[in-house]
């Protein structure tokens, strides 16, 4: 019973882990390699997560896509190595690079502190050089994977984080070698006679260590159902001929007949056989309320058996379980690209050349206008522009957000089918709500049964058997209720449905017309009925009505909270529904909804989505999908309820694994809360680039000077004079990403 979802599944797409990609650039890089592949229509490479979804025509190699991605300066991970984290993997090689440049680094910083403050006056003719030869090696390999990715941007003209770093360190290093081996070329200026191998090793070590916790944290934030899918059972135990057979879930075909004990994980989708068992499918839905299945119920694979124990036969294994498309569904959107995004990359690619502009600028103008130590600060300045004005932050501050958030929905069974749709959602300030099915149970009672001329069995009978061509939920309670006084159901022929009005048939040769008094009025039947609290379905035989079937349904038991939650944050809630006035008024009141509209058609719930629009309002339609699909497409914001057991993930922008209204409201919530973290993400970065870029500059050394110099509390970050330390940058670049991350991580604890 499962319904085609994102069309993604019709196109085949494939998931690859790749490494060392930690920019917006590499995601741009790594794409282009990617669709050159033959093949390869469409990818989406992702750096938070660091893998690539690609839309394939037909099966590729692995040393294809390998050899594509090589070419591009990345890494494709072995599908066989499929256990081991991805993070794992870019974390140990960053530590490796880090761990030595640190090690000497501080060891050359702490001997040159040592000599300043007890009075050592070692010579720097001996002790420099000797400082090269334990640095320069060190350096280059902890610098190696960063020079290669700057010398593949300028190889292709462009400029990326790396290149600032690079020229940082190369700057610092370069000075330093011909101060250590030929200090003849600052004689005359002995003041400015200094190395700063010990700020090169530090800088390069601290960018690796940060970008080893970066990977880290990176990765908890993507990480949602992708953690649990690898979690997913290997093996499957199949019956086959009577007998029970352990074999690899990936093996299991369709039609198979599967085992499963008390406590086991199924392993593909099926409909259960025999037995019958609660199943908790929290993975899928959010939900932890088991949920009972028996005969004929559809299980998914991921989902966790209780007590019972049951048999299935497999109806969608490997990729096209709903596990698996879901999965697919969250990590395309996690990939996909925000469009306040774009702006913050255009920004992050002009800045460098910019920043380089500035540490040029910032050189010359200390050691042409500098006081007598003017090369040392020239250098220094320079250095700590470059380093300082990474824009690191400013790549992580959207991604990380869109990660996050969309991760975190995913564990609340909320999908959102893109990054465009949660910022999107983020702007909803009213919230159309469909009735029937969404605010209410959908499950109708029959309330009474009132007969015009023939008796209460016939009329339910005749009720029944045009109803039982239908999918609406009064059609479904009325064909329950007729299956509860065992009447036998007869034949329709012709059968025609109305959404929105009702359903016509042929029964026992007889034009049968069922639903609503629209319906009525079509075939010229007056309705004269007292308003009521309960749902009337009026049927008629041959023009004549033959009787009443009232019935009533509850609002869900989430419903008013749904509404609550919303209100308090200022997002206005609308009913809408075709059912009659009196009964939506009451449902309305009961869950707290001001406004309402009635009778309405499912084109005029479109109409009426685009009216609340025009009011200089973002509006979102939460509805079951299929009968309030135009209304959920004319909304800023389609919402789509899982009805039932099936788990669809129509062309809705935010998919809800469960039927539960407060989902809706927690979509437009965490929403809302990704987009302010992306706000504060963004001002954030902007601002960090915008003090630090002066302050590295040295700008600030005439304000220390003016003061009367630099507070004793604040030397370590801006030196004697005023100077803010390139150590100090570095160390503010690391940490400016990692704040961004961390801001970010919040999302996953999201509540309301
Ligand atoms: P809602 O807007 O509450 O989801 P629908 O648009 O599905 O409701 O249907 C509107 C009204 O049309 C129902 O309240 C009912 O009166 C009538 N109706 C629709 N389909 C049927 C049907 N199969 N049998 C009887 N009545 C129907
Ligand atoms: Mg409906």
């Amino acid at each position: 019973m499962l319904q085609p979802m994102t069309t993604a599944t019709e196109r085949q797409t494939q998931t690859i882990q790749i490494e060392g990609m930690h920019c917006a650039a590499c995601v741009r890089r790594v794409e282009r390699a990617l669709v050159k592949v033959d093949g390869v229509s469409e990818a989406t490479a992702d750096f938070i997560a660091g893998r690539a979804i690609i839309e394939i025509d037909r099966p590729i190699e692995q040393p294809m896509l390998s050899a594509a991605i090589t070419g591009a300066g990345y890494e494709l991970i072995d599908s066989d190595d499929e256990n081991e984290q991805p993070g794992i993997r870019e974390i140990r090689p960053q530590l490796l690079r880090a761990v030595p440049a640190l090690i000497v680094g501080w060891g050359i910083f702490f001997a040159m502190q040592a000599n300043r403050w007890a009075d050592i006056n070692w010579n720097p003719d001996t002790v420099f050089p000797v400082f090269f030869v334990l640095a320069t090696p060190t350096l280059a390999w902890g610098v190696w994977p960063m020079l290669r990715n700057a010398a593949r941007a300028a190889a292709r003209r462009t400029t990326d984080m790396d290149t600032l770093i690079v020229l940082g360190v190369a700057a610092a290093w370069g000075y330093s070698t011909v101060s250590a081996l030929a200090p003849v070329t600052f004689e005359g200026a002995d003041a400015s006679r200094d190395v700063f191998f010990d700020t090169a090793l530090i800088i390069v070590g601290f960018v690796s260590l940060g970008r080893a916790l970066e990977a880290r944290v990176r990765l908890r934030a993507a990480a949602a159902l992708t953690r649990l899918l690898e979690l997913a059972p290997q093996t499957a135990r199949v019956v086959e001929d009577g007998l029970e057979r352990d074999i690899p879930a990936s093996d299991v075909q369709v039609g198979d007949t599967v085992r499963v004990r008390p406590g086991e994980q199924i392993a593909v989708d099926g409909v259960v056989v025999s037995g019958e068992s609660s199943l908790d499918e929290a993975l899928l839905t959010g939900e932890s309320v088991p949920v009972t299945k028996a005969r004929g119920d559809t299980v998914f694979a991921g989902t966790i058996n209780a007590e019972g124990a049951f048999t299935y036969q497999a109806t969608q294994v490997g990729s096209a379980t709903a596990l698996a498309r879901i999965t697919a569904t969250v990590e395309r959107a996690q990939a996909s690209k925000a469009p306040i995004q774009r702006l913050a990359d255009q920004i992050a690619s002009v800045f460098v050349p910019i920043v380089v502009v500035i540490a040029v600028i910032t050189f010359i103008a200390w050691a042409v206008f500098g006081d007598n130590a003017s090369w040392t600060s020239a250098v220094v300045s320079a250095v700590a522009v470059l380093v300082v004005a990474c824009p690191c932050a400013l790549g992580l501050a959207t991604p990380a957000a869109v990660a996050a958030g969309s991760g975190r929905a995913a564990r609340l069974g909320i999908l959102f089918r893109d990054a465009e749709a949660l910022e999107s959602a983020g702007k909803i300030d009213t919230v159309v709500w469909d009735k029937t099915g969404t605010l209410t149970s959908g499950r109708h009672e029959v309330t009474s049964v009132q007969p015009n001329g023939v008796e209460d069995d016939e009329l339910i009978r005749l009720a029944a058997t045009v109803e039982q061509e239908s999918e609406h939920p009064l059609a479904a309670a009325i064909v329950a209720h007729a299956q509860d006084r065992g009447l036998e159901l007869g034949n329709a022929v012709d059968f025609r449905s109305r959404p929105g009005s009702g359903a016509t048939a042929i029964v026992d040769g007889q034009l049968l017309v069922v639903g609503n008094e629209r319906m009525m009025s079509e075939h010229s039947i007056t309705i004269d009925d007292p308003e009521s609290v309960s749902t009337p379905v009026y049927i008629a035989q041959e023009g004549r009505l033959i009787g009443t079937i009232r019935l009533s349904d509850q609002p869900k038991p989430g419903a008013s909270e749904a509404v609550k939650l919303l209100s308090t944050r200022e997002v206005d809630s609308v009913l809408i529904s075709g059912d009659t006035e009196s009964v939506v008024r009451s449902i309305s009141e009961a869950v707290g909804i001001a406004s309402y509209h009635s009778g309405a058609l499912p084109s005029e719930k479109a109409t009426l989505v685009a009216e609340h629009q025009t009011s200089d309002r973002r509006v979102a339609m939460v509805g079951d999908g299929v009968n309030d699909a135009p209304a959920l497409a004319q909304a800023d914001l389609g919402l789509a309820m899982r009805t039932g057991s099936d788990i669809a993930l129509e062309t809705a922008q935010v998919a809800l694994m469960q039927s539960d209204p407060r989902r809706a409201a927690q979509a437009v919530l965490l929403a809302r809360a990704t987009r302010s973290v992306i706000r504060q993400n963004l001002a954030f970065a902007f601002s960090y680039n915008i003090l630090l870029i002066p302050l590295a500059a040295g700008l600030a050394v005439p304000i220390f000077d003016a003061v009367g110099g630099v507070p004793g509390g604040i030397h370590w970050l801006f030196g004697d004079r005023g100077q803010f330390e390139p150590i100090a940058a570095a160390l503010a670049m690391v940490a400016s990403s990692l704040s961004v991350l961390t801001n970010a991580l919040r999302l996953s604890r999201w509540r309301a």
